[in-house]
């Protein structure tokens, strides 16, 4: 059996998305800016998948840029924010301490060219509090940027809340919706989110391509200097294959989005009550208030890396909860940041599925996870030691 449960690093292709793909490959080969018919047939797919997207999460068809990805639409919508916040004269930030390393090391560059960055705390279950974002703002608040839903433990956060604050305050409003779109129903307007962040790969659709959703009349910066595409806001020619592919995609999966969520739930909250199963477990972050695809689980007294090995010499290719740092020994900033100390958060891992997994292939991770963890365990010298502090404690 193999299964595949790391759809928050990347997803499989569909079949649309590779079909779709594939045929403007052979087909469609033209430069959307030529004048001549070839050229003309690929503007108008390239305009027809901006309408797709822009019709997924409720936005204007003129509001969304495409982009090489989600880094790219971080980059340029925190750059963008920060632009206007100087022309206003305000130079502070509000964000959270779990944000994607493509906000928070953004963010890291622009204090370092005297803007104030305020991150969050984030609480146990994941979720930031409306409150504390309300106590965070100040005169000079230039923008928040504010992700959707967390890649690590799939809490997803108030971000309706936060938009109708930050609409009143004048703040202008970001958000990493990366792990979110085609997964949970977004709409912009409804909303009031200024700025969206949207990667093809985390939905189905091909790598290498995504979307910026910026509200109408919000000047953009350029971080990539050239030619006129995109308005004159994203230069180069247009990776009309990829882009095309991703609207395709997110079409296909906005369509399917109630169905799709209610398959993943399931299969979702068969893991966690399976996992809960194993002595000294715990799940990172709200149950209910999460993607429906994201398991995130700590055992404790083993480490992640060597239970994700094991795992995948079983057929089940999971994270290990911190997987854009996996080669470094550093635990996950997430983990870190609700509060697992230092020890514990090296134990955990990550299952993200999608609802092509079955009942089965969850029973099968359930069972292969326990064996692994009571044989890693049996051979772990912080397990000894977790044992035996309990069994004083008990005495
Ligand atoms: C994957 C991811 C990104 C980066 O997107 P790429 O398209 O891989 O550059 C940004 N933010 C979040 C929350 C992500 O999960």
């Amino acid at each position: 059996m193999y299964i595949y449960a790391d759809n928050a690093a990347t997803t499989k292709m569909s079949k649309s998305a590779v079909e779709t793909v594939l045929n403007i490959m052979k087909d469609v080969y033209g430069n959307p800016s030529s004048l001549h018919s070839m050229g003309q047939k690929a503007k108008e797919i390239l305009e027809k998948a901006r309408k797709d997207v822009a019709d997924c999460i409720g936005a204007e068809f003129k509001e969304v840029y495409f982009t090489s990805g989600g880094t790219e639409s971080d980059n340029q919508a925190i750059i963008s924010a920060a632009e206007i916040g100087l022309l206003n004269k305000k130079k502070h930030i509000i964000s959270t301490k779990i944000e994607h390393h493509a906000v928070l090391h953004t963010l890291k560059k622009l204090e370092k060219k005297g803007f104030e960055v305020t991150l969050l705390d984030v609480p146990e279950d994941g979720i930031i509090r409306v409150e504390d974002f309300v106590d965070a703002i100040r005169e000079d608040t230039a923008f928040a940027t504010i992700m959707f839903a967390n890649n690590e433990i799939g809490t997803i956060q108030p971000i309706g809340e936060i938009g109708r604050i930050c609409r009143e305050k004048e703040i202008i409003f970001h958000t990493d919706a990366v792990q979110a779109a085609g997964h949970v129903e977004i709409d912009v307007k409804k909303l009031n989110i200024d700025m969206l962040s949207l990667s093809s790969h985390k939905f189905h659709g091909p790598k290498g391509v995504g979307a910026l959703y910026v509200r109408k009349n919000l000047p953009l910066t350029n971080i990539i200097e050239g030619g006129a595409q995109e308005r004159g806001k994203r230069a180069g020619t247009e990776n009309l294959p990829g882009i095309a592919g991703m609207a395709e995609t997110l079409k296909e999966a906005c369509s399917h989005l109630e169905e799709n969520a209610r398959k993943e739930t399931a299969l979702r909250d068969r893991l966690i009550v399976g996992l809960s199963e194993i002595s000294h477990s715990m799940l990172n972050g709200d149950w209910k208030n999460r993607l429906p695809g994201n398991v995130n689980y700590i055992f404790e007294g083993i480490e992640g890396e060597s239970l994700l090995l094991l795992l995948d010499s079983r057929g089940i290719s999971a994270s290990s909860g911190s997987a854009c740092t996996s080669g470094s020994l550093e635990p996950s900033h997430v983990l870190l940041a609700i509060g697992r100390p230092h020890e514990v958060a090296h134990g955990s891992l990550r299952l993200t599925i999608s609802s092509e997994n079955t009942m089965e292939e969850m029973d099968y991770i359930v069972e292969q996870t326990k064996e692994v963890v009571e044989y890693l365990r049996s051979i772990s010298p912080m397990w000894e030691q977790i044992t035996k502090q309990k069994e004083t404690n008990n005495e």
